[in-house]
């Protein structure tokens, strides 16, 4: 078995390949201890599925209205027992991450009500739901206002701002694990559980709500065990596990969760409509699989940053930081770079893998944005995938990754493509 010619077959060299190599002997302890997060968080789920008796009778189509659809109530019962929650919601009719979270903010922020972000800019596409860069239908519009309390410049909590910012009108906080297309830090599940009781000790009243996109498994808790009224995401990231075609859920407590049902659908129907189409199989087995794929993610973001380190870029987190979500930062520092980088990504993919990726002006963001993915369900970020926006730093944000070695590919693919372009020093790899 010769795995290096498998290697050279798809068109990595054996310079970038021994490379490769060298770099993960210093990774092993690393990955031990992503393997023990994701035994414990594989545990979890299926404890979470056998409590809720999820039997065959679950997977079975529903159409019309979709009332008394029991794949679609035990699947939500099993999300809540996963994430400690009062109740779930969780749906094909959620279109989108955004979608999730616009739901969620807009089910429970009334007219005169306040917003407050105590760590500053929220992901790009939310800065239109709020109404940050103006829109039709934005909370905005609807007399919502909005305050944002930047985080310090070592990326840390502005205690002090967040304190004065909170005020009679402040409903509901919106912390964003992830770092989205930002190079701050992410969060631990513990900084936002000391987050959550700072604003809660100064307002007990406040819903704390947290974008937790791309951060599901990563850890073993979740934002929701240390405080968080609502939990939100996408289907097409971590929990979906790669076979989840769409969907969104929200998790929380009822009172929360049922005013997002309302919104969703309609007030009175809330969570007795919707129709599952069928899609349950996939919702499921994706919700099983999630733990072990976010794995896989994990470390081909942590390989990504320890090659890319030691090559002398700027890698967000380091290479040798704990991790709280699966993305990971590269600045490359100009857009030939960020293209070189995406185009080894997608010629790693399984599907689209001869297409070349260009920057384009995407629906909901303020820059051009490159993307590369060869997925099997179309822009979903659990699969391996690159983007960002062309603007500096020029950094590229890497994330997913179904298999380990998919991942691990596309890493070595993408440093193929930086060579080949003359964008890296080929001595740097001795
Ligand atoms: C992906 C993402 C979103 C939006 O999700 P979409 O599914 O792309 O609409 C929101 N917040 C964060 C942190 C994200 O990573």
């Amino acid at each position: 078995m010769n795995t290096e010619h498998m290697y050279n077959t798809v068109g990595i060299s054996h310079e970038v390949y021994a490379f490769g190599e060298k770099i993960l002997e210093g990774l092993r302890d690393r990955f031990d201890t992503i393997d023990r997060v994701s035994e414990y968080n594989q545990t979890k789920v299926i404890d979470a599925m056998q409590k809720n008796r999820v039997s065959a009778a679950c997977f079975a189509a529903t159409t019309g209205y979709g009332y008394d659809d029991v794949g679609r109530t035990t699947l939500e019962k099993v999300y809540a027992d996963c994430f400690h929650t009062e109740a779930a919601l969780v749906r094909p009719q959620i279109t989108c991450g955004t979608h999730a979270l616009t739901v969620a903010l807009s089910a429970n922020l009334l007219p005169g009500d306040e917003l407050l972000s105590p760590v500053g800019r929220p992901y790009d596409t939310l800065e239109e739901v709020i109404g940050i860069r103006p829109s039709t239908c934005s909370l905005a519009e609807y007399g919502v206002s909005y305050r944002q309390v930047d985080l310090l410049d070592d990326g840390t909590f502005d205690w002090d701002g967040i304190r004065t910012a909170i005020n009679e009108k402040t409903k509901l906080v919106t912390i964003q694990r992830s770092k989205g297309y930002q190079t701050r830090p992410s969060f631990s599940v513990a900084q936002i559980g000391e987050l959550i009781a700072f604003v809660k000790s100064i307002k007990p009243s406040l819903i704390c709500m947290v974008d937790n996109c791309y951060g599901e498994f990563v850890e073993e808790e979740e934002p929701s065990d240390v405080g968080a009224d609502m939990i939100v995401g996408s289907l097409i990231k971590n929990p979906g596990g790669g076979l989840a075609p769409i969907g969104g859920y929200i998790c929380g407590t009822e009172a929360c969760v049922t005013r997002c049902a309302y919104r969703l659908s309609a007030p009175g129907l809330g969570q007795e409509v919707g129709a599952n189409l069928g899609i349950m199989p996939a919702f499921y087995q994706g919700f099983f699989f999630a733990p072990t794929v976010v794995a896989s993610a994990l470390k081909g973001a942590i390989f990504a940053a320890n090659i890319y380190e030691r090559l002398g870029y700027h890698v967000i987190p380091t290479g040798s930081e704990d991790r709280h979500d699966i993305i990971q930062a590269v600045e490359l520092g100009s857009r030939e770079g960020m293209m070189a980088f995406c185009a080894g990504i997608q010629a790693a993919a399984p599907v689209d893998s001869y297409v070349r990726p260009e920057p384009w002006a995407m629906p909901g963001y303020d820059d051009e944005v490159i993307m590369a993915a060869g997925a099997f369900v179309q822009g979903s970020s659990i699969e391996l995938s690159a983007d960002g926006p062309i603007r500096p730093p020029y950094a590229v944000y890497f994330q997913g990754g179904l298999t380990w070695y998919h991942a691990k590919l596309g890493i070595l693919m993408s440093l193929q493509k930086m060579l080949d372009a003359g964008l890296v020093d080929p001595s740097k790899l001795q």
